[in-house]
């Protein structure tokens, strides 16, 4: 397969992420069938999509004009059947190995042999994932970053098997989005979650001993390290449960106690304090 043959593109999953990568590749000109378990969720989606488009319109970043043409782009399916006829799949459904398993063995007997088959996975292994495809050689990780539309990385993950075209194949497109490709291999983690999760976890432990508080220790990291917001800041954002997820799988994968996540965040996981998404985490929200 080669860049200029790919027309149209299948997504699995059109949640957080899902909706976020049908609509930069509607944006970029490509054809997008975004595919969930149910109508309403694709519905859900296609507002979702709409709305950020009238975002980027308000910013100038993109024209009126351009939000019916991009939204006709996209059409929604509940039956992955559909994918006879894509040319590139991104996979972004729950972060469920056995959910993903399924899919990927599926999408192996639907599309053409020579379509390359991505997933945006945040810890599960790409080799594993591209050997229940039946096609490793086809398989990357691609790794977008929330919220989509907004964030320029991709980590194109290179699993055990992956082809160097099929490398620089996920590369150019990601470029063609407007996206800044970063090559990496498959070790769990990545690059992204390896630095980031043991950073918030520390930042979780200092908050555990009482070296400070919670406001301080992000103080710290935005003022003293310029990051745009603290670690604290930044897990509640992402939800405390996928931090602890990807903790676990950084620990239970390398086997290595850097990683072991720090009990407070375990007790609040426990407790339902998921960070924003649950209305409390380390800090309060409406
Ligand atoms: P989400 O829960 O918002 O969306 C997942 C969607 O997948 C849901 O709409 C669900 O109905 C759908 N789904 C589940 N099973 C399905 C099936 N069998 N067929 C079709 N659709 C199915 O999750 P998300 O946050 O968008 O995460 C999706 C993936 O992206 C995960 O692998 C996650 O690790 C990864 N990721 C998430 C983020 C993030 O910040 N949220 C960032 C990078 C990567």
């Amino acid at each position: 397969m080669r860049l200029e043959d790919i027309k149209t593109v299948g997504v699995v999953g059109a949640g957080t992420m899902g909706n976020g990568i049908a609509h930069v590749f509607a944006l970029a000109g490509y054809k997008v069938k975004l595919a969930d378990v149910s109508e309403g969720y694709l519905a859900k989606a296609l507002e979702t999509i709409k709305k950020n488009l009238g975002r980027q319109a308000k910013k100038g970043i993109i024209s009126e004009e351009d939000i019916p043409k991009v939204l006709s782009r996209i059409s929604t399916t509940t039956d992955l059947g559909d994918f006879a006829d894509v040319d590139f799949v991104v996979e972004a459904v729950f972060e469920d190995e056995n959910v993903k398993k399924d899919i990927f063995g599926r999408l192996g007997e639907i599309t053409r042999p020579d379509v390359i088959l991505t997933s945006n996975t945040s810890s599960i292994s790409i080799t594993r994932l591209a050997s229940y495809s039946g096609r490793p050689e086809l398989f990357a990780g691609m790794h977008f970053f929330n919220p989509v539309p907004v964030m320029k990385l991709v980590e194109v993950v290179r699993g055990y098997a992956t082809s160097d075209e099929t490398a620089n194949l996920v590369i150019e497109l990601a470029k063609r989005l407007g996206k800044t490709p970063v090559e990496v291999k498959d070790y769990p983690g990545f690059v992204s979650n390896r630095v980031l999760m043991p950073m918030i976890n520390e930042a979780i432990w200092a908050l555990y001993e009482g070296v400070a508080t919670k406001e301080a220790i992000d103080t710290v990291m935005k003022l003293g390290m310029n990051h745009p917001m603290g670690p604290l800041t930044l897990a509640d954002f992402i939800g405390l449960d996928v931090v602890l997820n990807i903790l676990l799988v950084l620990y239970n994968d390398f086997k290595d106690p850097k990683y072991r996540p720090c009990p407070l965040l375990v007790k609040m996981v426990e407790a339902g304090k998921l960070g924003r998404k649950t209305g409390e985490g380390f800090y309060k929200y409406e």
